[in-house]
């Protein structure tokens, strides 16, 4: 029997994913037919990303499951049309992407790299005391899912002492955990580099607001991969001028693009990036959304399945 994968994740992107999943398909001996249009009530796997123009799930009768492309969930999960299982994306290329990328921006503060980058100008700055070893530095970081988790063993790798906080209890070599809300200030008192890797929900919205920011040692540095409403902007922007938060390094905001006229952008102690912490890859991506519709078609559960209820 051949089934029909619907690619409801951008015209732009099936270039990109078609020959990945193709050849995937095939090489699990599964016959497919891959399509960005098909009759609804013929589809059997939605292939989704968060811009798609596809809404209303509701003639999507025969499809077992909508497979998200990204990790972040929160443009579909409140969806009520969507009566199927979400999975979302979970794939090594997307977590390795985040550990090279959060160990680069924490390694970039922690060795105060930047006053040596901008500051070629013939001043010998011998004044500058070298930085202090990573054991020495108090590392958080908010969420310890597939991402959060990862960034906080290489960060135990490189000699950091780190400290994480998520909603149910973990454990992780070389990791202090906290969980619950009632852990919070515990998991960032002190903290001189906070990492953001949770989802956007109600529950998380504004983790990081003006009470959370005075938990963090003076001067600490704000590193967002996660997203956007996690922070309460006003606050942060209060605590950056008076000098208890450092540097933020964000990479998402409420807003993307980030209008131009965003505080953000001007102040001296802000680092935006254009949400590229880490991109989903098609080679490896591709092999995650075959092995799903592989379990689909073998009575097997689906795997990185959305908790629709907590929202992620
Ligand atoms: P995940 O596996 O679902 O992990 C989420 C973590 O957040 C979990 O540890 C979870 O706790 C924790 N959490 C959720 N709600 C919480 C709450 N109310 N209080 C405390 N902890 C809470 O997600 P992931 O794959 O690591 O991805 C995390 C986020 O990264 C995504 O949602 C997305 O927004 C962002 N992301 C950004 C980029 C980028 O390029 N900027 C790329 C990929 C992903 P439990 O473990 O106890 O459930």
């Amino acid at each position: 029997m051949t089934i029909n994968v619907l690619f409801a994740a951008g015209s732009e992107r099936f270039d990109l994913y078609r020959p990945h999943l193709e050849q995937g398909l095939a090489d699990a001996g599964i016959a497919a037919n891959l399509t960005t249009d098909a009759a609804p009530d013929q589809v059997d796997y939605i292939i989704y990303a968060p811009d798609s123009t596809l809404r209303d799930f509701t003639p999507y009768t025969r499809c077992k499951a909508v497979l998200n492309l990204w990790a972040g969930v929160e443009a579909i999960v409140g969806n009520d049309t969507l009566t199927q299982p979400l999975a979302r994306m979970v794939d090594h290329g997307l977590t390795q992407g985040m550990i090279e990328w959060v160990t680069g921006h924490t390694l970039r503060h922690h060795l105060g790299m930047d006053i040596h980058i901008h500051g070629q100008d013939g001043h010998w700055r011998s004044e500058i005391p070298a930085p202090p070893l990573a054991a020495e530095r108090s590392v958080t970081i908010l969420g310890l899912g597939a991402l959060g988790a990862a960034c906080a063993k290489a960060l135990v790798g490189l000699g950091f002492n780190v400290s994480g906080w998520s909603n149910s209890p973990k454990t992780i070599e070389g990791v202090t955990c906290y969980h619950g809300a009632h852990q919070l200030s515990n998991a960032l008192k002190g903290a001189e580099i906070v990492i953001l890797l949770l989802p956007a929900t109600p529950q998380t919205e504004n983790t990081l607001n003006a009470e959370t920011l005075s938990h963090l040692a003076r001067g600490a540095v704000l590193i967002n991969p996660g997203r956007g409403p996690l922070i309460d902007d006003a606050a942060l922007l209060a605590a950056l001028d008076s000098g208890q938060v450092g540097h933020a390094t964000l990479d998402v905001f409420r807003v993307e693009p980030l209008p131009a006229d965003d505080p953000y952008w001007a102040h001296p102690n802000v680092t935006v990036v254009p949400h590229k912490a880490s991109e989903t890859r098609p080679h490896t991506a591709a092999q995650v959304i075959v092995e799903n519709i592989r379990r689909g078609q073998s009575g097997l559960p689906f795997l990185h399945l959305v908790d629709r209820t907590a929202g992620y």
